[in-house]
């Protein structure tokens, strides 16, 4: 049974970005039953201690005034330069975007106070890999984009967040069995739709590679086949679960087509859409 839907999820990360944190959460899922309350808690008169997430189309970050290219870094700006289709350039900016935006919310400042900047531990590099905000030990932050469709999530804690299309349904077996765990497999061979069973773990893997909890050379080894399976129904739905201490939140996006996963310490709260919302046609 879906958790919300999309009406629930109609709050305005972006039109807030700019402005502080004083007021309460703009949304919050009911838990599903048996499964702990996601309720942030809160610190004194502090700050939330929850993480920040959005999903949005590439074309509803842009379309948003305060989603302005100029905030990116030469550094970005080069990265964005290089990609062959204008589309994917346009991922890639929209989700340096939202991932600021994310972060003013968390630390309640502005989107323009945010700077941002990667560094690879594979490469020892800087300028790609796990992206962090420099000098700000208090947030910690993780972006995803896939075509025409982007993710973002900023926390007092470490936070990982993957989005993949919803529906994409092209993955070989031997693919299947780098990924999930034989258990897992078991899971997904018996279900109707094992591919979509698959890319729900995929995206929760990634959340997890992105929060440092595994890589991806072992994320094979991570059983996630004791979490519920993927939310199901027309329109929109989150699902919260836990796992090893962390939480974890699913999301379908039907009308976005966008399948999500958000892992993190502390509780997710997903925080909406972009206003307004922008006809999806000419991707
Ligand atoms: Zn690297």
């Amino acid at each position: 049974m879906p958790l919300d839907t999309s009406a629930d999820l109609v709050n305005a990360i972006l039109a807030s970005a700019s402005r502080s944190l004083a007021g309460k959460p703009l949304q919050q899922a009911s838990p599903r039953s048996g499964t702990p309350a996601a309720r942030p808690a809160r610190r004194g008169s502090g700050p939330v201690a929850a993480a920040y997430a959005t999903v949005s189309t590439t074309a509803e970050v842009l379309h948003h005034p305060a989603a302005r290219e100029s905030l990116l870094t030469e550094v970005e700006r080069r990265r964005a330069a290089r990609f062959r289709h204008e589309a994917s350039r346009l991922d890639f900016v929209a989700a340096h975007l939202l991932v600021r935006l994310c972060a003013a919310r968390s630390l309640g400042v502005a989107a323009d106070d945010i700077e941002l900047a990667q560094y690879c531990d594979e490469c020892e590099e800087h300028g790609h890999g796990r992206p962090y905000v420099p000098g700000r030990h208090d947030v910690q932050v993780s972006l995803s984009h896939t075509r025409g469709v982007v993710a973002a999530a900023a926390g007092p804690a470490a936070v990982g967040v993957d989005v993949e299309l919803l529906g994409r349904r092209s993955v070989a077996p031997s693919v299947l069995e780098q990924v999930l765990t034989q258990r897992e497999l078991r899971v997904s061979g018996r279900s109707r739709d094992p591919q979509g069973v698959f890319m729900r773990q995929w995206v929760r893997k990634e959340a997890l590679v992105k929060v440092g909890r595994t890589s991806r050379a072992t994320m094979r080894e991570v059983d996630l086949s004791g979490l519920p399976p993927a939310p199901a129904g027309s329109g929109t739905s989150v699902q919260r679960s836990r796992f090893e201490g962390l939480h974890v939140l699913d999301l379908a996006d039907k009308r976005r087509g966008a399948l999500a996963s958000v892992v993190s310490a502390v509780p997710v709260l997903l925080t909406g859409e972009v206003r307004p919302p922008v006809p999806l046609s000419g991707r």
